[in-house]
Formats: C-alpha cells, sequence, structure tokens
C-alpha cells in the first residue's frame, strides 16, 4: 500500500502540489491524470525521493519513508527508496540507449548485483513476462521500438519486485498500436499482483483501466473516484481534462 498524505512540493517560492492525498491499495490501478503542468510527474518524483517534500508523508505499508509524521521527521533517499519498494518508470522511459536490453536489466538489478542467483532468476522472470525482451537481448536498447523500450523501462523497475509501480505517462509519443500493447501489458501486470500508480494523459484510456482514479489541477487534487464511475460523467472529463 502506498500512502501520501497531505503532500506539498514547491519549486522556490510556487507550491507545485498543495496538500495532496492519495493512496493505492495493494493489486490496484490508480490512475492520476490531468492536463500538462498539474503536477502529476513532481508527486511521482516525491514520491521516489527525487524532490524534496515541503510538508506531508509518502508512505509505504508501516514504513515512512519521507516527510514529516506525527512530528518526527524522515528523509530517505532516493537510492534507499528503490530498494523499500517503489519502482518508477520515468517519462520518455529513459533506457540507456548505447547499453544492450539485457545490460539495462542488470543496472536495474543493480541492488541485489551481489546475489547473482537472485538477479538471474529475477531477468528470467522478466524475460518471460516479456517475450520481446528475451528476443531482442543482445541489441542496444536505442535500437527498439518506443513501445519495446517501454516495456524494458517497466522491466527494469520490476527486476526490484516493487511494493508499487510508479509509470509516468507510459504511452506517450507511442504509435497507436504501441499505445495499445502498453495498456494491454499495464492490466496484465496487475492481473499478475503488480499494484500500479499511472500518470497518463489519456484520461479516457487511464479511467478505462484503471480501479480508482484522481484528477490534479493546478497541484490540487479536484475530483476522485472509482474509475468506472468516472469515465461515464462526460461534464467532469470535458472541464477538467479537456478531451472528450
Ligand atoms: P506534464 O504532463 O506536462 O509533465 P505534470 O502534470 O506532470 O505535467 P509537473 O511536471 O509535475 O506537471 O509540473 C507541475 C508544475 O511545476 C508546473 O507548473 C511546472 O511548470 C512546474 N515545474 C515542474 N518542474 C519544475 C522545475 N524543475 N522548476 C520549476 N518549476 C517546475
Amino acid at each position: 500500500m502506498l500512502a501520501v498524505s497531505d503532500l506539498t512540493v514547491s519549486y522556490g517560492q510556487a507550491n507545485a502540489l498543495q496538500n495532496v492525498s492519495l493512496r493505492v491499495d495493494d493489486g490496484q490501478i490508480v490512475a492520476l491524470i490531468g492536463r500538462n503542468g498539474a503536477g502529476k510527474t513532481t508527486l511521482l518524483k516525491a514520491v521516489s525521493g527525487l524532490l524534496p517534500i515541503r510538508s506531508g508523508s509518502v508512505q509505504i505499508d508501516d514504513t515512512i519513508l519521507n516527510g514529516t509524521k506525527d512530528g518526527t521527521a524522515y528523509n530517505t533517499p532516493a537510492h534507499k527508496i528503490i530498494g523499500m519498494g517503489v519502482g518508477h518508470v520515468p517519462q520518455g522511459r529513459q533506457v540507456f540507449s548505447d547499453q544492450t536490453v539485457e545490460d539495462n536489466l542488470i543496472l536495474g538489478g543493480y541492488l541485489i548485483r551481489n546475489n547473482k542467483q537472485l538477479l538471474q532468476e529475477r531477468m528470467e522472470r522478466e524475460y518471460n513476462r516479456f517475450p520481446r525482451l528475451l528476443e531482442r537481448r543482445k541489441q542496444l536498447a536505442g535500437t527498439l521500438s518506443g513501445g519495446e523500450q517501454q516495456m524494458l523501462a517497466m522491466a527494469r523497475a520490476l527486476i526490484m519486485d516493487p511494493k508499487v509501480l510508479l509509470l509516468d505517462e507510459p504511452s506517450m509519443g507511442l504509435a497507436p498500436l504501441y499505445v495499445k500493447l502498453v495498456l494491454d501489458t499495464i492490466l496484465d501486470l496487475k492481473k499478475q499482483g503488480v499494484t500500479i500508480l499511472l500518470v497518463e494523459q489519456l484520461a479516457t484510456a487511464a479511467l478505462a483501466i484503471s480501479d480508482y482514479a484522481y484528477v490534479l489541477q493546478n497541484g490540487d487534487i479536484v475530483i476522485e473516484g472509482e474509475s468506472s464511475k468516472l469515465r461515464n460523467d462526460p461534464a467532469l472529463i470535458q472541464t477538467y481534462l479537456g478531451v472528450s
């Protein structure tokens, strides 16, 4: 379970998020949607420890990763947060283009590099999950299609067995066929028991595959609810998301 409570994050004087609270229960896909600049990427980066928190807290199960709770301050650096159950697939995928698929996966397993057997088992698991990556394991990641790079970025994060997987705009820049492939993959991950916080510009698609959703506007959660209800509310989608 991921819980974000009363989170405020600022760039200089300007708050990018104000008192944002959300929760991702185990086994769920939760969508975070909103227009450009709403603060979605900022929230994911704050959860992963890539941005400092001004107030509020980020918690995984019973462990507070960052922020302040009940008067105690917590400050876990990003590299430790990876080992504590947060997998982050960044916007634009950011695979290591001049390294092979296999080397990208090995880098994803950096924290378990000394346990060769475990690393090998985890890599085999990811190759089973994404057979396309097995076929291309000796290929440079930069030569993969955008959709395949997205699979690689997911597999690289999944190697560490995260309690929650953060996906930042996985459909961005992909051809329609690959958008569908990526959305199907996210649903498959859920069936395999992976817990997901999904940031997506494609609001309708995000609502179609998620259990619960939050709409972010100018750093505030303005609407939240079960995705099945929100997706049948065209006025809401038009008002807050500007799409139909
Ligand atoms: P997008 O879909 O465009 O990535 P987003 O919802 O993810 O949008 P953020 O990238 O989190 O939004 O940005 C939230 C706000 O913070 C925006 O007003 C943005 O201009 C501002 N912002 C983001 N990064 C920085 C930064 N490094 N320095 C200053 N302001 C920033």
